[in-house]
């Protein structure tokens, strides 16, 4: 493990492990065969490519996509660590000489596509070198319940077991359910593996839902307020994700898209120009994301709520892997609740809609709760946190502001029980607005005593009171696909006993949650990004494998200006010191001089 440390430290510039990764490490180099399951930005990679250094032989890191292989290799480049790939991306030239490269010996860590498993040629070239461990990276692929299967990574234990010089196997995951756990093991063939589970938390982000019904304009001023900061928005459609990039093009933002029905070329350009910071915004579907390993995503809003929290969970996850403070924002409309039912109803089969309702009901009280957000999540998961508030997400940075809704509590359940509890919440809005629909004159509703009582509200402003008196167990909402409103013994107290009804509003505080990023000097943090982004070019990689946010942001808290201070930085080991060093100590120094900032 010593010399583990050591590596860590003079390649990578890290003077300690994370939590998870020191234990992984250990029973690797021990010869265990090990499954890892760790949140998205934990450092998983660097529990395989330390092992790779250690080990004398090749290290074959198993990983599903193309673009994700090279950001890996051009990272370990960085580091000065001998890495290359072997997928479809490469010719024919290019493939034998890597291949011939390989047999040399001139690779410690070499990256392949899982669907190379599936061709005899390449278990004889496995058999050909000194194979000391395979990883498997995104592991969850090999599982049916996993969200992203693939089925050649079906292939890989009967290659491992035809290796003959049994590796090290280790695999490893964001993905935590028990019964993907369970296959992967399975399904790898491996036997009685060390298994390490680290908690579902992500300390760093911080969790905002935010109930609006001009998502635009909030979209138009966060965007301008984080001009300078990369941030993914998600729709839940295409036709979402067209017209709000037209929009951003309008008003002339450079701002990418991504979604299924675009062409590949399109595709990976856009995503290329978000990965490469040509531009700061990526606008997409949930198609978006799998394989990023974009480190320096500042936010991610969600500019309509997700199916469930799986999905939420993993795409807001995607901020922040750099481990300094990203914000995750959902914006929540009832319209969503309506979307997503549709999508339901369209897209999979009727065994699944009870578990996908069920789902979806999670996700709506996510939307609704007061409570802390992390806390709602982690639970969700099955995690028993050990605080009551996180102190980091728009609950608990909120204050609740009551008030009395009583009479119109009144009005509306008093019109629900006029229409004989039969109906849904569209007819019932309807009728309190005092719509002149034919659905409304037919029933005769326009004769009711409750017709139009709330007529000076918004339709939306009056669903959200029916909905808040839903969630509060005044209503029930029966039924999955079309549910009707019925009265609770709850709402008899409102009605006939007098019992108010208090509703409470959030109201942000004052006091914003810890950004972390405020207490850089945010001046030099400019600076150093253009220099960075500079230096990116000329390699042709992006930014952020240079050096990440967090390296940078440590640099303005810390100014070094010597050799011996920058090595002390998080981030800036030997190799990428020679490369860079004096080139960032030199804005460093001028940036000190100009401003007279004395240390
Ligand atoms: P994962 O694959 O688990 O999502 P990555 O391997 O991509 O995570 O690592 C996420 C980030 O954490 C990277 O920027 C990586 O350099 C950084 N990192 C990894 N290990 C350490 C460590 N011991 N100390 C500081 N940063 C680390
Ligand atoms: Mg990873």
């Amino acid at each position: 493990m010593e010399k583990a440390l050591q590596l860590l430290q003079n390649y990578f510039g890290y003077s300690s492990f994370k939590k998870g990764q020191e234990d992984l490490i250990s029973h690797i180099l021990k010869g265990e065969d090990c499954v890892g399951i760790m949140p998205t930005g934990a450092g998983k990679s660097i529990c395989y490519q330390i092992p790779a250094l250690v080990f004398s032989g090749v290290t074959i890191v198993i990983s599903p996509l193309i673009s994700l292989m090279k950001n890996q290799v051009d990272a370990l480049n960085e580091l000065g660590i001998s890495a290359t790939y072997i997928n479809s991306s490469l010719n024919n030239h290019d493939y034998i000489q890597t291949i011939e490269n390989a047999v040399l010996g001139m690779y410690k860590i070499i990256y392949v596509a899982p669907e190379r498993f599936e061709s005899d040629s390449f278990l004889r070239f496995l058999n050909s070198i000194d194979i000391s461990m395979i990883a498997i990276d995104e592991a969850h692929c090999v599982s049916r319940w996993g969200h992203d299967f693939r089925p050649s990574y079906l292939e890989i234990a009967n290659v491992i077991s035809n290796l003959s010089i049994k590796p090290v196997v280790s695999a490893f995951t964001a993905t935590a359910t028990d019964i993907v756990k369970k296959d992967i093991i399975n399904l790898l063939n491996i036997k009685n593996p060390f298994t390490l589970t680290t908690g579902f938390d992500r300390e760093n982000l911080s969790f905002h839902v935010i109930s609006t019904n001009d998502r635009k304009k909030f979209v138009y001023s966060y965007v301008r307020n984080h001009l300078n900061s990369c941030g993914i928005i998600y729709c839940l459609t295409r036709k979402t994700v067209d017209s709000l990039y037209d929009d951003f093009l309008e008003i002339g933002y450079p701002v990418s898209k991504y979604h299924a029905g675009m062409s590949d070329v399109e595709r990976t350009k856009n995503q290329n120009d978000f990965v490469y910071d040509r531009t700061n915004v990526m606008i997409a579907t949930n198609a978006f994301g799998m394989g990023i390993d974009k480190s320096n995503i500042r936010y991610v809003i969600h500019y309509n709520m997700p199916k469930d929290l799986e999905s939420y969970y993993q795409e807001a996850g995607r901020a922040g892997r750099d481990g300094i403070y990203a914000e995750c924002t959902l914006l929540f409309s009832r319209q969503d609740i309506v979307t997503n039912k549709f999508i339901i109803e369209q897209c999979s089969s009727n065994s699944y809609h009870k578990i996908e309702y069920q789902k979806l009901n999670d996700m709506i009280d996510y939307c609704n709760t007061d409570k802390c957000l992390r806390k709602y999540i982690l639970e969700y998961f099955g995690e028993t946190p050990s605080f009551s508030e996180c102190n980091n997400c728009s609950n608990c940075n909120s204050e609740l502001e009551e008030t009395d809704i009583t009479e119109d509590s009144k009005k509306i359940l008093s019109c629900i029980k006029r229409m004989n509890e039969r109906f849904g919440v569209n007819l019932v809005t309807d009728v309190l607005k005092g719509s002149h629909s034919s659905k409304v004159i037919q029933l005769g509703f326009d004769k009711l005593s409750t017709y139009a009582l709330l007529k000076d509200y918004s339709k939306e402003t009056i669903k959200e009171l029916i909905s808040f008196l839903v969630s509060q167990g005044y209503i029930n909402s029966i039924g999955e696909k079309y549910p009707i409103l019925v009265l609770t013994n709850k709402a008899n107290n409102v009605l006939f006993e007098n019992e108010g009804v208090l509703i409470k509003r959030k109201v942000e505080k004052l006091k914003h949650s810890q950004n972390v990023i405020s207490t850089y000097d945010d001046e030099l943090f400019e600076l150093l990004r253009k220099l960075r982004k500079e230096i990116a070019q000329k390699s042709n990689v992006p930014p952020f494998v240079i050096f990440t946010d967090a390296t940078l942001s440590s640099m303005c808290i810390n100014f070094p200006t010597t050799k011996e201070e920058m090595l002390k930085i998080s981030g800036v080991g030997e190799t990428k010191f020679q490369k860079y060093g004096e080139l960032f100590i030199e804005v460093i120094q001028n940036y000190l001089n100009s401003s007279r900032i004395s240390l």
